[in-house]
């Protein structure tokens, strides 16, 4: 099943699908319903069927179409060219009375299709031969089994079909209530082994559990994927029952053992020890290979190393929120941030830990998500905008940079910071183009930093003809703050220079005002507005809708 991402995507055209989705949808965790924005409101909104199909088809995810076959057939049809990384693709009527499995046979579509039609309480429209006559797909092992090569398995089961009879050699418990034309002495045995087939095995169907962890020990010294290779080879080890790669947390920072993993297809994991409970231990390469004999699950052997994601969630709608954000939230075990933004970055799926705060706390939440993505959680945290404007990630930056000596679990961590729409851009996009040419982002809170430093800011920035966006412009606490700063600003710049206030862009109830420097009334202005400043070349006309386009364009001065 590589490549194929197991969320699955329910797709409806019309609300009289949506009760024969929704049962769907409670087979599979995590499965959205995916709604043609025009006609449906669903979970997820799409515009064009035939764009959404195949760029669901591209991205591995599985697609069970409620509409007829022969639409998502034509869809699809550009994508079909490659067929072992392909999802499962199925049709399904919109009143649930017929389920028809069309593509990704090798990635579960039967079984899917079973399920369905369980939950449907109908019969699957099964057309596979091979699963039609042994009641499984041979060519599709549950997870934890690899099959060793496809177009030789297909061979196999066509010799199946041809009536050639088979024996099972190793433990296949799948396959104990399997239709299979067995016979003790057939000469097609089907081999369920780690080792890689023998001289006279070769026209046997190999299928090998994931059972051996590979544990590196030694450091990330030299080709680690390279030395797992022939280490495996060394020991007769068929290369896809290698389960995971094992390594001590203190490497867990080394970029080669991470190139190894994606190289070698595995996940990586962190243990001090090689796994100790095993029914064979080998040492080659500096390598310890412990073969069991059933397949390991990768996610309980030894632990994850943390992750820690700083994020923005964009100004405010998830359709603002870059797909990087909406991803690592979805995988988050715990979320931290401020109330607003956290209860913003919602809803959580059961399990997930939300940990509130007040938006002041800021060093003391970067230091909490350390500490818990230090015991292997993957963790978040949320910011509204950008999340390196005014915002978490130079203060998460910040603790670690004093933590370094004393907490040496937190650089074990896996840090990584998901760039979003920050206020500035998306207040700048309502109104046109306002930051087309030179600007500058200035925050006006005297909170962290004196004020006289944002006076001498906002005299060079005016002095420059920059154009200025303004963030936490007033509050409670400061509030003559902006009306000094617009003064500051009016020595420099024509009463007539153009002014943009986004407020709460994005989120409900957005405001965007245009009006001018000397108009500006700071009453007018809160902490939940943006505030732009056009430079001198800064202009707007009409946009036909009441109010105008603003934009500063992209040359200056004389037009070239
Ligand atoms: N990291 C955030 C900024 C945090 S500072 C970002 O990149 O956008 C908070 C200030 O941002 C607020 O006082 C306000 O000036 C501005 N702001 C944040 N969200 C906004 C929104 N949706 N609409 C208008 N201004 C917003």
């Amino acid at each position: 099943m590589a490549g194929v991402n197991r969320e699955v995507a329910i797709v409806v055209l019309g609300p009289g699908a949506l009760d024969t989705a929704r049962r769907i949808q409670s087979i599979y965790s995590g499965a959205k319903v995916h709604g043609l924005a025009s006609r449906v409101q669903a979970d997820v909104a799409f515009t064009e069927l035939g764009a959404h199909l195949r760029a669901l088809y591209a991205a591995g995810t599985p697609v069970v179409a409620l509409c007829s076959a022969g639409i998502v057939i034509r869809a699809i049809a550009p994508c079909l060219a490659n067929k072992g990384a392909e999802p499962p693709v199925l049709a399904v009527a919109e009143d649930g009375s017929a389920v028809v499995p069309l593509v990704g046979g090798l990635s579960g579509v039967n079984v899917m299709a079973r399920q369905i039609a369980r939950t449907l309480d109908i019969g699957p429209a099964i057309t596979t031969s091979g699963e039609l006559r042994f009641g499984t797909c041979l060519l599709n092992p549950p997870e934890g089994y690899a099959l060793a090569d496809i177009e030789h398995g297909k061979r196999f089961v066509s010799d199946l079909l041809a009536g050639a009879p088979t024996r099972i050699e190793g433990a296949a418990p799948w396959l104990d209530d399997a239709d299979l034309p067995r016979a003790p002495d057939a000469r097609l045995a089907i081999r369920v082994t780690s080792r890689v087939a023998r001289p006279g095995e070769g026209d046997d169907l190999m299928i090998h559990p994931r059972c051996v962890v590979a544990w590196i020990g030694d450091g990330a010294r030299g080709d680690i994927a390279e030395r797992v290779r022939l280490a495996l080879r060394e020991h007769g080890i068929a290369p896809p029952s290698l389960a995971v790669l094992l390594a001590p947390l203190r490497d867990a920072a080394a970029e080669p053992l991470a190139e190894a993993a994606r190289t070698l297809g595995v996940p990586l994991r962190f243990s001090a020890k090689p796994p100790s409970d095993v029914s064979e231990r080998f040492t080659s390469q500096g390598i310890v290979l412990a073969v069991s004999e059933r397949p390991v699950d990768p996610s309980t052997t030894g632990r994850a190393r943390g992750k820690l994601t700083v994020l923005g969630l964009g100004p405010g709608s998830a359709d603002l929120m870059v797909p990087a954000a909406t991803q690592a939230l979805a995988q988050a075990d715990d979320i931290l941030g401020y109330e607003t933004y956290v209860r913003m970055a919602g809803p959580f799926r059961d399990g997930q830990r939300v940990h509130g705060t007040d938006n002041r706390e800021e060093m003391q939440r970067a230091r909490h998500a350390f500490e818990l993505a230090s015991e292997g959680r993957k963790v978040v945290v949320v910011s509204s905008g950008d999340p390196g404007v005014f915002a978490m990630a130079a203060a998460v930056l910040e603790a670690l940079d004093e933590a370094h000596a004393r907490e040496p679990a937190w650089t074990t961590v896996e840090l990584e910071i998901v760039p979003g729409v920050s206020a500035a851009l998306a207040t700048a996009a309502r109104a046109g183009a306002p930051l087309g040419h030179d600007f500058c982002m200035l925050s006006l809170s005297d909170n962290l930093k004196p004020w006289s430093i944002i006076e001498t800011r906002l005299r060079h920035a005016a002095e420059a003809d920059l154009v200025m966006a303004f963030y936490n412009p007033v509050s409670r606490a400061r509030p003559w703050q902006l009306d000094r700063a617009l003064d500051i600003v009016r020595e420099y710049r024509a009463g007539a220079t153009k002014v943009v206030l986004g407020r709460d862009i994005g989120r409900p109830g957005e405001t965007l005002v245009t009006t001018t420097l000397e108009a500006l009334r700071s009453a007018q202005v809160d902490m939940r507005t943006m505030v732009i400043v056009g430079s001198s070349t800064t202009r707007g006309f009409p946009n036909g809708a009441g109010s105008e386009w603003v934009y500063t364009p992209r040359w200056y001065g004389e037009k070239p």
